[in-house]
């Protein structure tokens, strides 16, 4: 019995001293699991600070983004062009400027695969230039005329069918062509009061075969509100068959040492070569030091 009893005694106090090392050991173990339970809970707090800084970041940045793209709306928000007095003087005193000012102007269109590739460069250049666009092109590609004017491009008027014979049967047909056209070009960018307030006669003024009904026809326009205007520069991009030389050359000796010069090109389907020159027309515009305008500078 007393060997169980020291036995026992002996256990015991092996248990006790193991006891104590368990609790020992466990009291370092909880320890060292509340040190790292610590170490962990710090590190989420961090992480979660840069979460929220980063999310905060980008909501500085979305609001910054959303700040420019308004600005830039505001920038190329599409306007009415209003005539007034000073607008008709302006039209009337176009080719007289102490600067060195270039509008670029392109008729005939729009088609498919021209006018987007001449949207794109001007994009590039940050130019806005005008378009005179034909009626009976406007009712087929409504969603390129919206994105000339939503780009801030002037949508200016160059009759409906382009057809001589047609247009210039009487003065009055010059005007149902402009009002025919105006109305494509309302139902394109869908203002219905928008009016350009700017013809160009279909080639031009100039000429003698129609010279009877030009001349009735710039008055019945000029009743009506309706502005006209020629070029006196050019790229001669619709006359026989032009050629890359050709294209800067006739540039270079049209604008000559004008300061303001209206510049004709086309834009219809058939004017790849102009879309390909336009970098250069432009460039040598920019190195002659000229700046650009739109006809939104003109009637305002
Ligand atoms: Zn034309």
């Amino acid at each position: 019995m007393e060997k169980y009893y020291q036995y026992g005694e002996v256990s015991l106090t092996v248990v006790k001293r193991l006891n104590k090392k368990k609790v020992f050991l466990l009291l370092v173990i909880v320890l060292l699991l509340l040190l790292l339970l610590l170490l962990f809970v710090s590190n989420i707090n961090r992480k979660m600070a840069d979460i929220q800084e980063e999310s905060e970041l980008a909501e500085l940045e979305d609001t910054n983004e959303t700040l420019i793209t308004e600005e830039n709306i505001e920038e190329t928000i599409p306007k009415l062009p209003i005539l007034t007095q000073l607008g008709r003087e302006n039209m009337q005193n176009i080719y007289k400027s102490n600067e060195k000012i270039a509008y670029i102007t392109f008729d005939d269109g729009p088609s498919s695969n021209i006018t987007p590739q001449i949207l794109n460069i001007l994009d590039q250049y940050k130019i806005k230039a005008t378009f005179f666009v034909l009626g009976c092109n406007v009712v087929r590609y409504p969603n390129i005329v919206k994105q000339e004017y939503e780009s801030g491009h002037y949508i200016a008027n160059h009759g409906y069918s382009h057809a001589y014979d047609s247009v210039y049967s009487s003065a009055q047909s010059v005007l149902d062509e402009y009002v025919r056209t105006q109305q494509s070009i309302r139902d394109a960018i869908g203002i219905q009061e928008y009016c350009c307030h700017l013809f160009r006669f279909p080639g031009g003024t100039g000429g003698t075969k129609y010279r009877k009904v030009k001349n009735e026809a710039k008055q019945l326009l000029s009743d009506n509100d309706v502005l006209y205007i020629d070029w006196n520069a050019l790229t001669n991009d619709s006359v026989g068959k032009p050629t890359e030389e050709s294209i800067i050359n006739d540039l270079i000796s049209t604008v000559g040492t004008k300061n303001s010069v209206v510049i004709l090109m086309h834009d219809n389907a058939s004017k790849q070569l102009t879309a390909n020159m336009l970098p250069k027309v432009l460039d040598y515009l920019i190195e002659q030091g000229y700046s650009f305008k739109n006809f939104y500078d003109v009637i305002m």
